[in-house]
């Protein structure tokens, strides 16, 4: 074990995002934060001015022409939302500002409302020229929201700015979504050791340490942004089908992955497929490893391939598939 860190954090994209470094490299850091901000700016949906908004704006008037990295996703978020039982949907925009959880304002909507705006998350609606690099929203009131994966987008792109200034070791933290880079110097297994949050609990109550080595750790989770009426708990991931809360069995599903974007797409997808789907869908993929987080106080893990898992907390139980 060797080596002093050096973290840095801001207040970015909604969260606190840190970035710990193993050499002190100022200009480094000022760049990546420059270059999250700036991203952050293009790809937000809780401004009026980005390049997204500038679509949303445009929607069922005309197509919107935008930067190749922001096309890009879009693509990739199209895809993701037309897999088989998808319930991620790239164009669930207008019931996240409906029911605004996580923000000021939240409340549970009407029902007609909440039927009227399913009619507006079409993904098939989202057409996309690549010839032009435009994205045309074929309804007015249509919404793209790329909340659930511009994070991991990011922390990708970040990843690769960092090669750039010959930094191959480091750990960026966008509020659960963690990206890492290379092997860790301050560990005896030179792993990096992530927590496994224990849901609805202090940040630093933990489940259980992941033990990975260059790798993306995502997790969507119901208990970071929610709001409880009546006793009942409304989250920010929402059922495309039904403009309501997901609800099933889970507390969170974290992924861990070669890169952040995908990451940031299976947790929020595996968390719809739910355990039973969830399970034999992954078998069809390699480079995917899982952990989800249950109600009743099960982890349940997929493939040890990329990590291991020293659990910690006594009262769940530990079940482990490969
Ligand atoms: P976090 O904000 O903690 O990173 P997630 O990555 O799980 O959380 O993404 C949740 C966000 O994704 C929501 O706040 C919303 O903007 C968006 N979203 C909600 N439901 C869906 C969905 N079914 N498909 C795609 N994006 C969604
Ligand atoms: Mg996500």
């Amino acid at each position: 074990m060797s080596g002093t860190s050096y973290t840095y954090s801001q207040q970015l994209m909604g969260t606190t995002v840190s970035l710990k470094l193993f050499v002190e490299n100022l200009t480094a850091v000022s760049a990546v934060f420059n270059a999250i901000e700036k991203l952050e700016a293009r790809l937000t949906v809780n401004r009026y001015h980005s390049e997204v908004m500038s679509i949303n704006h445009a929607a069922g008037k005309q197509p919107v022409a935008v930067s190749k990295l922001v096309f890009d996703l879009i693509c990739k978020a199209k895809a993701a939302s037309l897999l088989p039982d998808s319930k991620f949907n790239l164009a669930i925009g207008p019931l996240v500002k409906l029911w605004k959880i996580g923000f000021n304002g939240h409340s549970i909507p009407e029902k007609d409302e909440i039927a009227r705006r399913l009619t507006l998350t079409n993904p098939h609606h989202i057409e996309l020229n690549r010839t032009n690099q435009t994205v045309y929203l074929a309804k007015a009131g249509m919404e793209i929201d790329l909340g659930a994966i511009a994070k991991g987008y990011i922390a990708d792109i970040i990843k690769l700015l960092l090669a750039q200034y010959n930094i191959f070791q480091a750990i960026i933290n966008c509020g659960g979504n963690v990206l890492t880079i290379g092997y860790s110097p301050i560990t005896a297994d030179k792993q990096w050791h992530i927590g496994l949050k224990r849901p609805f609990a202090e940040a630093n109550n933990l489940l259980g340490i992941i033990h990975v080595e260059d790798k993306s750790v995502v997790t969507s989770g119901i208990y970071e942004r929610y709001f409880i009426f009546n006793d009942q708990l409304y989250h920010h991931i929402l059922d495309p089908h039904t403009g309501y809360p997901l609800n099933n069995e889970l507390h969170s599903v974290t992924i861990i992955s070669d890169n952040s974007l995908t990451g940031d797409i299976y947790s929020t997808i595996f968390y719809g497929l739910g355990i039973r789907q969830g399970l034999s869908e992954l078998k069809k993929k390699q480079n995917i490893g899982v952990i989800f987080v249950t109600r009743d106080k099960k982890i349940i893990i997929q493939s040890n391939q990329h990590f291991t898992f020293e659990l910690t907390a006594d009262d769940y139980q530990l079940i482990s598939y490969s």
